[in-house]
């Protein structure tokens, strides 16, 4: 047995929303308060799947419908439906929170941030980055591939639930399937998607990492609240080369 091993834990890298439009597309990291740069991430996660033998690896994609709530310029689709103390059409621009009351069946408040329209199905913007390493399944290494955000109406930023939480996506079942007791995530945006899955992993009972040097997000102020939430629940927030004494 290796020093430092944990001989019984199975090892998930779930790496979250590679995708074009967050790097050099309509929602490019680089446009954001950040300025961060999500090229940036790939060597890193290239050079883990490379270097670790993951039991399990996971690629995340946003992938919304044309219509989707997410998307500032789809406003004037919902506007009837804006609560009477969420800003009003005129008022919101992108990036603002906007609050929905629909029925889906049941009434829903949806808050919702407004973000340029990005990871459209079947489009460019919402392809995995064609440097990342796309690794292929073998005995030992399963490969899972999840699609999220694709209601219309209801976002999905963690790769677990959707932001409502009425819907799960299969991914904890199918993570349970394998044996998974340990994640490691990795990807965009830190304070977003990134921190919703780690949030919902932490909440499904894996131990919980969240390597940070692989991972690059929108607002520096938020990802280090966001950070600090994390911690606080028990989440390791670690560095790529921390990785190889944890498996
Ligand atoms: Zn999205």
């Amino acid at each position: 047995m290796r020093r430092n091993s944990h001989p019984k834990a199975v090892n998930a890298l779930l790496i979250v929303d590679v995708q074009y439009d967050f790097i050099d597309g309509s929602l490019a990291l680089k446009n954001c308060p950040s300025q961060h740069q999500g090229e940036q991430v790939i060597p890193m996660i290239n050079k883990l799947l490379k270097d670790i033998h993951f039991d399990v690896v996971v690629y995340t994609q946003d992938w919304h419908t044309h219509d989707h709530i997410s998307f500032f310029d789809n406003l004037h689709l919902r506007a009837h439906l804006l609560a009477k103390d969420s800003k009003q059409a005129h008022e919101l621009n992108v990036f603002d929170t906007a609050i929905f009351l629909l029925d889906d069946p049941r009434p829903l408040r949806v808050e919702q941030i407004l973000w340029p329209a990005h990871c459209i199905q079947h489009t460019h913007g919402a392809e995995l980055h064609k440097d990342l390493n796309i690794i292929k399944p073998t005995k030992t290494r399963k490969i899972i591939n999840l699609l999220k955000g694709y209601d219309s109406n209801i976002d999905s930023y963690s790769a677990f639930w959707d932001n409502m939480k009425i819907r799960e996506t299969e991914l904890h079942s199918k993570l349970k399937a394998h044996n998974v007791s340990q994640v490691f995530i990795v990807g965009i945006a830190t304070d977003v998607c990134v921190y919703f899955t780690a949030l919902h992993a932490l909440e499904n009972g894996y131990k919980t990492y969240l390597i940070q040097d692989a991972c690059r997000g929108v607002d520096e102020t938020n990802i280090n609240l966001r950070l600090d939430e994390l911690k606080g629940r028990h989440c390791s927030v670690i560095q790529t080369a921390d990785v190889k004494d944890l498996i």
